[in-house]
């Protein structure tokens, strides 16, 4: 699934590319792709649909004679997910953050499937895993995939309101691996991946930096960064009001930076860092 949100496109151009190149007679068993899962949204170029504001992946259950976005979130979870065994939801950063290719495992609480989940992680060649609690009561993708018994994984590919071309071009070969790992394209090998998986997590809301005022954001850390707490991450600026010092962003944990904000302007809230540390 792609297109969820609508202004995140690695996952939407893959996935088209993939509808076109493979053939029926590649394939054991069903394979269902939507390129475009919330497709009022991905028409906009926005994250939530223009028809009601709906945000796909926070209307799971979804409703059945609700408005669209509910509609749609409806017939996913009821009808397509409760035939599927696997669910691969691919995002990305969207108009305003950046990822490098991060995936985000909800750990599966029945122990089969999550020796199974484990095992598809590290068929992937993600260079990192951020592993959270299975929430079987919430309104993700992820959440209607662990209510149907269906091992879930999401994936942040890139973003920025781009493509990026080489993260389009290592989640091409992510999925080839999926499919290949999950038998339903077994004539078509894949590559295997050439290094491990790093499994990380975000133990508290301080692993999510948000600003604090509105302005220009300076930022002074980068994807990937080791970061120790009390460090100096940013600077919010007033243009507008030269003579006010910026406001200084600090990290009040020591961890690595997962995501960073892409649009210089910001207002009080938005997120402009995401950050984990490896999962023990
Ligand atoms: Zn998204």
């Amino acid at each position: 699934m792609g297109g969820n949100h609508g202004d995140e496109y690695e996952g939407q151009v893959a996935l088209s590319n993939l509808s076109r190149s493979l053939e029926a007679k590649d394939i054991k068993g069903q394979l269902i792709i939507l390129p475009a899962a919330n497709t009022p949204a991905a028409q906009a170029g926005l994250r939530t649909s223009p028809i009601d504001e709906g945000n796909l992946n926070r209307s799971f259950l979804g409703i059945a004679n609700g408005p669209p976005t509910q509609m749609i979130a409806h017939y996913i979870e009821s009808v397509l997910l409760a035939h599927a065994d696997y669910l691969f939801d691919i995002h990305s950063g969207g108009s305003s953050l950046l990822y490098q290719p991060t995936l985000l495992a909800p750990q599966a609480t029945n122990q089969t499937l999550r020796t199974k989940q484990m095992a598809l992680i590290k068929s992937l060649g993600f260079p990192k895993a951020l592993i959270y609690p299975e929430q079987l009561d919430g309104t993700y993708s992820s959440s209607a995939a662990g209510r149907q018994g269906v091992i879930a994984l999401t994936a942040e590919i890139a973003g920025a309101g781009s493509v990026d071309a080489p993260a389009l071009s290592f989640l091409e070969t992510v999925l080839s691996r999926y499919l290949y790992h999950i038998d339903i394209t077994p004539q078509l090998t894949a590559p295997a991946p050439k290094a491990a998986t790093a499994l990380l997590h975000s133990p508290s809301e301080e692993y999510c930096i948000y600003a604090r005022d509105d302005g220009v954001f300076e930022p002074l850390a980068d994807i990937g960064h080791e970061i120790s707490k009390d460090q100096l991450v940013g600077r919010i600026h007033k243009p507008t009001q030269p003579w006010q010092p910026p406001l200084d962003i600090t990290s009040p944990v020591q961890a690595q930076v997962i995501c960073k904000r892409v649009p210089a302007r910001v207002q009080c809230g938005d997120c402009l860092y995401e950050l984990a540390v490896a999962y023990k």
